[in-house]
């Protein structure tokens, strides 16, 4: 008997509206002093009556097109009826029968390099709510604390179909959904901070060993239910471990038998009870009687016009547009903003090389694009993660790093000096021709020179030279870098290569 997961995800994501879902106070409550950004409509006070805020209907309606979902006509508010002290008014406004966005699906990669594959996952449906607010207690267990700013914050319930089969996809495909949201700009969905909060479902069942017979395998097992994992590690790690455990439990003869709800115990690294079936809630939805029901019609092709570009069409794009390999523009659009800058690095750079160079672009663009790519996340990429530069605060103009590059390629700097550049333009704003001239960065075309210094350090090192004689090809590189100190990195190491090796076999 062969076993295989069966998984769904309900992911809550965090709105950045600029107010709350159904009042006017402030949605960046979480960096203001608790309970100050509140009114008598997120507090629940008997009488006060709430109004959509039409941005988040927006950003639902957003979030549908882009997981290319069919958006309602028409769609209404319900009432979800639970008490819990971090919800005042005794029920949660969301959405029941008639949510903002029906079915749906996202396709992603899972695994890198030449294991990487493409997977989809249907959605059932997106709908909008508003958060609970922020219960915190004190170490001792003696007090209990609510924030009340985060209640009626704006959230897009995104619930996909069991159709996740491992726990790595289960991560892959919340990256892209993560993307996705930031592309939109509808959410920051950092799962740290609770923008992006993730339940899921789990159970186990049996595979058919003849892929023909259907039998069992069409058949879904009550599921366990993991609660807020709150980072791409815990969903992975907390899956593979109720894997384990239900899998355990098949063996045993005793298969789960009914749902319940779990916890994810990070220390301990594994899921705890947390209720039972008999326990769950009877929510008793009904309609919320305080708000019209909404046509979504125009809205809805308003939005559609205003569509940015996603994820997966924009790393196409930069392979066939710009020349990038699959792998490179995949990191590149990892970070909307980090595409956005190299995009403006490529159109520069595209300028200075045909006005510099004689030749045709286009042959020119797939090396240059790697040059763009190996700059941009290996040494560009390490003096910000050294310096602490985010890529939207970054001094360095696309036009001065597009210059840099220009410099490189056409031998004015060394590799070694133009990353002493490259430093000093993230510090200080400055371009590269100028922070080269100022402390003396060009690469020296003086050849005399570099003979007459080559000439030196071969005759200063008798030992390399000798290992060389011997066969030790290795000890020219060594010969090499003498020079590369003695020039300080002004000279091209490939010259000075050439230079040594003829002087050694002369
Ligand atoms: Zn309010």
């Amino acid at each position: 008997m062969k076993l295989e997961p069966v998984i769904g995800l309900e992911i809550h994501v965090q709105l950045k509206t600029r107010s709350k879902m159904f009042c006017g106070c402030s949605n960046r409550g979480e960096f203001e002093p608790p309970n100050t950004a509140v009114c008598p409509i997120c507090l629940g006070h008997p009488g006060a009556l709430p109004s959509v805020n039409r941005e988040a209907v927006r950003m639902g309606i957003r979030i549908g097109l882009a997981l290319n979902g069919k958006i309602a006509h028409r769609t209404k508010f319900d009432r979800k009826n639970y008490f819990y002290p971090d919800l005042p008014k005794g029920y949660q406004i969301s959405q029941f029968d008639q949510p903002i966005v029906e079915g749906g699906r996202l396709s992603f990669s899972v695994g890198r390099g030449g294991e990487q594959r493409t997977e989809t996952v249907e959605l059932e449906r997106v709908h909008l709510e508003e958060d609970a607010a922020k219960l915190s207690h004190s170490p001792d267990g003696r007090h209990s604390f609510v924030d009340f700013n985060r209640g009626g914050t704006p959230l897009a319930e995104i619930v996909t179909k069991p159709d996740i089969r491992s726990p790595e996809s289960a991560k892959a495909f919340l990256q892209e959904l993560r993307l996705v949201m930031r592309y939109l700009d509808v959410s920051d969905a950092d799962m740290e901070k609770g923008h992006l909060r993730c339940d899921a479902n789990i159970s186990m069942r049996e595979v058919s060993d003849d892929p023909k017979r259907d039998g069992p395998a069409a058949r879904l097992n009550p599921k366990t239910e993991i609660k807020n994992l709150n980072s791409f590690r815990a969903v992975e790690q907390a899956l593979e471990h109720e894997i384990r455990r239900q899998t355990a439990l098949w063996e045993e003869g005793n298969p789960v038998s009914e749902q319940s709800t779990r916890g994810w115990d990070e220390g301990k690294r594994e899921t705890v009870i947390q209720r039972t079936k008999e326990e769950a809630h009877d929510y008793r939805y009904f309609p919320e009687p305080d708000l019209p029901p909404l046509e979504l019609s125009e809205m809805t092709e308003d939005v559609r016009l205003r569509l940015p570009e996603l994820p997966d069409s924009r790393r196409n794009r930069m392979v066939e547009e710009h020349g990038f390999t699959a792998e490179a523009s995949r990191t590149i659009c990892d970070d909307r903003h980090l595409a956005d800058y190299t995009e403006r690095v490529m159109s520069e750079l595209a300028e200075w090389v045909t006005s510099a160079e004689s030749g045709n672009w286009e042959e020119k663009r797939a090396e240059t694009a790697k040059l763009a790519s190996g700059w941009i996340l290996t040494r560009l990429a390490g003096v910000m993660a050294e310096h602490g530069i985010d890529i939207r605060i970054l001094k360095i103009t696309p036009e001065n790093f597009a210059e840099l590059l220009t410099m490189i390629r056409g031998g004015k700097v060394t590799g070694p000096n133009a990353m002493l550049i490259l430093e000093e333009m993230a510090l200080s704003g400055q371009d590269p021709s100028q922070i080269m001239d100022e402390r003396n960065l060009g690469q020296t075309d003086d050849t005399e020179g570099l003979e007459r210094t080559a000439a030196e350090i071969i005759a200063a090192n008798p030992k390399a030279v000798g290992d060389w004689k011997g066969g030790k090809q290795a000890s020219v590189q060594f010969l090499v870098g003498q020079m590369m100190r003695a020039t300080k990195g002004k000279a091209s190491p490939q010259l000075v290569r050439e230079i040594i090796e003829r002087q050694l076999g002369s």
